[in-house]
């Protein structure tokens, strides 16, 4: 049994718990074990014959057993028992963006429908708004939703193509013969969700990367496999990896073809027929001589092309070319640069960790500060936190900063942005605290008017700093909603409010159009990982990922403000 399928197994035990509303730590556990085993760089069948499978991450007695059953059976009874209390329709049907599985589980139970042509049916016909919590809007959604998924058009979010990605790569550096490993393509220039997967190589031996490449233990289907190029379905979601063995001459050439983007592509071949020479995936040719003049690094390319050398993430064709021709590339903000996150959950409200093992985690990152934004009184089912337990925080807080060096502890809030634009707490509390964001987690469908005027007013707030997930998008799952990012932009230029970058992966919000339109009206933006959990503090990354993306430096994000200066920001 090859891993891909063994984590399928977890991923769908995962999904069956989830439909039966079972404990979420449990849930989380088969999902990471899932996500873990993807990446594996070698055969579980021959980390159990070696006796290791508990020192793979996530991997505790219970799954080691579990994998060890299904290995040895080819099977888990376990899993059986469960397929057989959960039609597989129902399965499929929590791939459909935006239906949870509590619906999922009440239309089942209610209406007997267990499969997607049959809920498809259901919504054309407005059957679902028996159902609590479904209006017509609902089935609209639901309806598009499943052309989504028919026309099979899904794409994969950053994270688990890159953990995916980082899979093959790290079992396939270590091969004899391979001298360089990259990926290229969208992954390469940090999209928020990835069509398939490039991997270029530089290997003496293309037959032996060919080999080892096909059967790696993610590998669910071989599509093709030729002697310097192959492609397979891999991993838990089925993704096309596409695998190329370069020679050393080419690479650098083939790096930048198959890194694009198309657009990206095109106006550097426009660029060179200018002067007489051709670009392709071999490298920079001399047509009239006939003569090849490089492409064995990038580096090489660009600097013939008399260019700075251009970051994958801005290859986009928007201005990148044009700025690096003059010399006025942005240099990107990085991760040696953030000095803080700025939006971090507790277990004062939904978070899991307490304010202590936060800090700790913190400190190991070598940031001078860190913010603790618990949410406000009116979400209560996120424990948003009642006056009273403000102060007890802020008490809490204070004690700690007097105890702990090197790192200053925020006090602050993520606030509702409740219907009329207020933010949910009265000015006595918020000027408590010493950072306050602002965010909209009620009432997305109202309408463009009045979404735009909530998130207005709160800018206009003197005691909001950062306006948290502007668009409210989660990527795969919910729309952005309808809001003039326009009128948006200028009030937070004009009252000196910060917008978030929300490095979630399933949010990136706002994106890399959004923050490069922010940054050039003079917006100041805010990274803030909105981590509810330890481990969600380095999703820093994606955050960074996108605002590169959208051509962000050190002078524009409030977390590359030493804490002096933050603390002036915060309090002016
Ligand atoms: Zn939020
Ligand atoms: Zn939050």
């Amino acid at each position: 049994m090859k891993n891909a399928q063994i984590a399928r197994i977890f991923k769908n035990i995962a999904r069956i718990l989830e439909l039966k509303g079972d404990n979420p730590f449990r849930i989380r556990a088969y999902e990471k074990a899932a996500f873990n085993i993807e990446s594996l760089p070698e055969d579980l069948d021959a980390i159990l014959d070696k006796g290791g499978l508990k020192k793979i991450p996530g991997i505790g007695k219970d799954l080691a057993l579990k994998i060890e059953e299904i290995i040895k059976t080819g099977t888990l009874k376990f899993y059986e028992k469960l397929k057989r209390e959960m039609p597989p329709g129902l399965i499929l049907m929590l791939d459909i963006p935006g239906l949870g599985p509590r619906t999922i589980k009440n239309i089942y139970d209610k209406l007997k429908i267990d499969t997607i042509d049959k809920l498809e049916a259901a919504a054309k016909k407005g059957k679902l708004q028996s159902i609590e919590g479904i209006k017509r809007k609902t089935e609209e959604n639901i309806i598009k939703g499943i052309k989504l998924i028919k026309k099979g058009s899904k794409r994969t979010l950053l994270y688990l193509a890159l953990n995916i990605a980082g899979g093959f790569i790290d079992s396939l550096k270590g091969l004899k013969g391979v001298r360089r490993i990259e990926y290229a393509g969208s992954l390469r220039r940090r999209k928020e969700t990835v069509g398939d997967i490039d991997i270029l190589i530089e290997s003496n031996n293309p037959s032996m990367v060919m080999n080892a490449f096909v059967k790696h233990p993610s590998v669910r289907e071989v599509i093709a496999k030729g002697s310097t190029k192959a492609s397979v379905l891999a991993g838990e979601r089925n993704i096309q990896i596409d695998l190329r063995v370069v020679k050393n001459e080419n690479f650098g050439a083939a790096l930048m073809y198959f890194t694009g983007s198309k657009q990206f592509n095109i106006k550097i071949r426009q660029l060179a027929l200018k002067r007489g020479y051709k670009i392709n995936e071999y490298g920079v040719f001399d047509e009239k001589k006939n003569k090849r003049l490089c492409g064995k690094t990038e580096n090489e390319i660009f600097s013939f092309m008399k260019m700075g050398y251009i970051p994958p993430e801005l290859r986009e064709d928007r201005g990148e070319i044009e700025a690096s021709l003059r010399g006025s590339l942005p240099e990107l903000i990085g991760l040696k640069d953030i000095k803080g996150d700025l939006h971090v959950h507790s277990l004062y409200s939904d978070g899991r960790a307490s304010i202590l093992e936060i800090v700790k985690e913190a400190i190991k990152r070598n940031y001078q500060y860190i913010a603790i934004t618990d949410h406000s009184q009116s979400l209560r089912v996120a424990g948003g936190l009642q006056k009273k337990e403000v102060y007890k925080k802020i008490e809490e807080i204070k004690k700690l900063n007097k105890k702990m060096r090197g790192i200053r502890i925020l006090c602050g809030t993520e606030a509702d942005i409740l219907g009329e634009g207020k933010v949910d707490y009265p000015d006595s509390i918020l000027k408590e605290f010493d950072i306050v964001i602002a965010s909209i987690h009620s009432g997305f469908k109202q309408s463009k008017e009045k979404l735009t005027k909530r998130i207005v007013a709160a800018c206009k707030n003197k005691y909001v700093h950062i306006i948290g997930h502007p668009t409210g998008r989660l990527i795969g799952v919910r729309p952005e909603y309808d809001i003039d990012m326009d009128e948006v932009i200028k009030a937070a230029r004009d009252y000196n409010t910060a917008l978030e970058v929300n490095c979630h992966y399933q949010r990136l919000d706002l994106g890399d159009i959004n923050i490069l339109h922010a940054k050039n009206s003079g917006v100041k933006l805010s990274l803030g990982t909105d981590a509810h959990n330890l481990e969600q503090l380095d999703m820093m990354g994606f955050g960074l990922s996108v605002a590169r993306r959208g051509w962000l430096e050190k002078k524009d994000a409030l977390n590359c403000m030493d804490l002096k200066e933050l603390i002036r920001w915060l309090r002016g």
